[in-house]
């Protein structure tokens, strides 16, 4: 590989690469971090407490799934309550108690219950006695929806309070292996998306005001959000506190980080998000999930439905299995979410999804305490939202997916060394200051975006804000091999322009684009810098002053792919990259440490059935050749026990696979 004179000295000091030691498991004993689990969740109706809870253990335990995420109150309660403004379903039969039934059978199944609580709404009876519980409007007006149910406001006495009495008897009468918690915290839309403000209530009010010295605002801002989050870590923190005095062995778990043992995401397809559609809903919360809190289990919860209004028609099962296998590739296990019990008038997606768990439950022991030993990081701000992550982010996730370069997403960057981590991604900025250290021992780091990343670099000139038809041009193609054939690639958006630098890419300014007549001629040649390059102590930094993850998201235009593969290359020498191989982009390729340190899984989940909105039968591939690092005695397919042979030399093992459908995982182990 060519390569420039600037970066040859960096590939020549670029440190010897170790072996990296096995991370030890979670101290906690916790049995969601120690057992294999799955999972199926049956979100009941008010019209589902007749049905016969040990029948549906009994499904449940055929599917097979060895948890259940079960609905126990809230809303509505399937169990005979006695807390006043908590309400027995209408349809709880007298005598029954559903959630009795179920746990008793389950746990003597083996089956982990899960309890589901949905303390977001209540009825106008509990509105009528205390309206100060609930979601207000600015005008005072309550939000009510079209059943007749209020929202509660997380900082009222019906969470603060009230929810809490309904969890103590809960968890006084029943053994609980968790709970989890529905559309916790104040969310501002509802369910059908329309946006419904933040709340004015008098508690929101004078908490805000004592804190801020200001009234709520009608949208959300940086102290808004502050205060928000405070209010869901304060409830989280009582949630928690009982749930560890009354059933300290009890899972918690909803869609927060903190105070939880479980961080809940839901895995979809929707498209009512905004468009491109994201393929790697499942895989892109368990990595981060995992990777950024260690000492957690994520619980992504895959969700069958077309769009959320259609809760009885599914999506393709090629797009549930394609999901279900991400969250396995990347360190969880297999989920699946119904509306009521195990029968369903459209059986396609729970049929697709049957294999697949019982392919888990058989090969449980070769997922359970699987941790990625990629070393690469994929650094991910801790704000960022797990439904709509952020443009350039998902750039990034989807270009190092593709160029099967294996990646961690955390936040977690202190102390991070050389020896284990090759490279570090920051999609867009602020770049995290710790990360200096990492360079001075030999670190590689690849920024991108337009906030200044500090590190003694060229300092800002100039904010090119929303620029179209604008490029850059390749200057030196020895630094872009793979661009031989293009001079130049586009940029739209923000570009930070800074001092003029020896640098192999430089601005061509916007020009005209049409009539084609007057369309610019491209020869204006200036010195600002579309990349710059600098060696920091032993380490190496990568800077793109413009958001090319954001806009490979958006276009994905193959220029931009190569140009971001070819500085990895730059920073990363080809023959040190932990992972080469010639599989198709479609391909999403997971290297995960097994808790025996002499094994590693190699994870392949074959997208290439996604096309437009969905998913159809993944194409099969054939003879993907894999080059990886550590010296491997064996391959060994789970799939069907084939075993590839192996050549090694140079630390690294390689290998071919005949064929893959739409998944497999290969076990590789060193010695016998
Ligand atoms: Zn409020």
């Amino acid at each position: 590989m060519k390569i420039s004179k600037n970066l040859r000295l960096a590939l020549f000091i670029l440190p010897v690469f170790f072996q990296q030691p096995v991370n030890s498991q979670p101290a906690t004993g916790a049995w969601w971090m120690t057992e294999p689990i799955s999972l199926i969740q049956t979100n009941l109706r008010e019209t589902d407490s007749g049905l016969d809870g040990a029948q549906l253990v009994r499904e449940v335990k055929a599917f097979p799934a060895n948890t259940i995420l079960f609905s126990v109150g809230g809303i509505t309660a399937h169990y005979p309550t006695d807390v006043p403004f908590h309400f027995r379903s209408d349809y709880l039969p007298k005598g029954k108690d559903l959630v009795r039934e179920v746990l008793d059978e389950a746990h003597r199944s083996e089956i982990r219950i899960i309890g589901r609580f949905d303390f977001s709404r209540a009825r106008k009876a509990v509105y009528d006695a205390h309206p100060e519980w609930f979601y207000a409007q600015k005008d005072g007006s309550p939000v009510v929806d079209d059943n007749d149910l209020y929202s509660v406001c997380i900082n009222g006495g019906y969470y603060n309070e009230k929810a809490l009495e309904i969890l103590a008897e809960a968890l006084g009468r029943y053994d609980l292996d968790g709970l989890f918690f529905n559309w916790f915290g104040n969310i501002t839309s509802d369910y059908k998306g329309n946006y419904i403000g933040l709340c004015h209530c008098g508690v929101c009010e004078s908490g805000f005001r004592a804190r801020f010295g200001r009234s709520i605002p009608d949208k959300s801002d940086k102290d808004y959000d502050a205060f928000m989050f405070d209010s869901k870590m304060a409830v989280a923190k009582k949630i928690r506190d009982l749930i560890r005095e009354k059933r300290p062995k009890a899972l918690f778990m909803t869609y927060i980080d903190d105070y939880t043992d479980g961080i809940v995401t839901e895995a979809d397809f929707y498209k009512w998000r905004a468009l491109p559609q994201w393929i790697y809903t499942a895989s892109e919360h368990v990595n981060r999930g995992l990777n950024s809190h260690p000492d957690k289990m994520p619980f992504s919860l895959v969700m069958p439905y077309q769009e959320m209004r259609y809760r009885f028609a599914t999506i393709s099962g090629d797009g549930i299995r394609a999901l279900l296998y991400q969250n396995m590739a990347q360190g969880a296990f297999p989920t699946f979410v119904n509306l009521g019990g195990m029968e369903q008038p459209d059986r396609t997606a729970m049929d697709a999804a049957r294999p697949v768990f019982r392919f888990y439950q058989a090969h449980q022991a070769d997922y359970l305490g699987q941790r990625s030993a990629a070393r690469v990081i994929l650094y991910a701000r801790q704000d960022l939202s797990w439904r709509e992550g952020a443009p350039a982010y998902r750039g990034f996730y989807r270009l190092l997916t593709e160029l099967h370069v294996p990646f961690k997403v955390t936040n977690r960057v202190t102390e991070i060394d050389p020896k284990d981590i090759d490279m570090v991604v920051i999609p867009e900025g602020p770049t995290p200051p710790e990360l200096d250290a990492y360079i001075q021992k030999g670190g590689a780091v690849l920024i991108a975006g337009t906030t200044h990343p500090g590190l003694e670099l060229s300092p800002p000139a100039k904010l090119w804000e929303g620029v179209k038809s604008a490029y850059f041009r390749i200057q030196d193609h020895t630094a872009f091999p793979s661009l031989q054939s293009a001079d130049v690639v586009f940029l739209e958006g923000d570009y930070l322009e800074t001092g003029p630098i020896p640098t192999p890419v430089t601005l061509i300014p916007p020009g005209q684009f049409g009539p084609p007549d007057k369309v610019a001629v491209l020869n204006e040649v200036t010195d600002k810098p579309g990349l710059i390059l600098k060696d920091l102590g032993k380490g190496h930094v990568a800077w793109i002053p413009w958001d090319i993850g954001g806009l490979y998201y958006l276009y994905s235009n193959n220029k931009h792919r190569l140009f971001v593969s070819d500085l990895i290359r730059n920073l990363v020498p080809e023959d040190h990259l932990q992972l080469t191989t010639n599989a198709h982009s479609s391909v999403e390729i997971t290297v995960m440490r097994h808790p025996d340190p002499d094994r590693v899984n190699l994870h392949l989940v074959n997208l290439s059935g996604h096309a437009g909105t969905g998913f159809s039968e993944a194409i099969e591939m054939r003879d993907i050749s894999i080059r990886i690092r550590g010296e491997f005695s064996k391959a060994v397919s789970l799939v069907d026990g084939q075993s590839y042979p192996v050549t090694v030399s140079d630390g690294y093992s390689a290998f071919s696979i005949p064929e893959l459908e739409e998944y497999i995982v290969v076990v590789l182990t060193i010695g016998l």
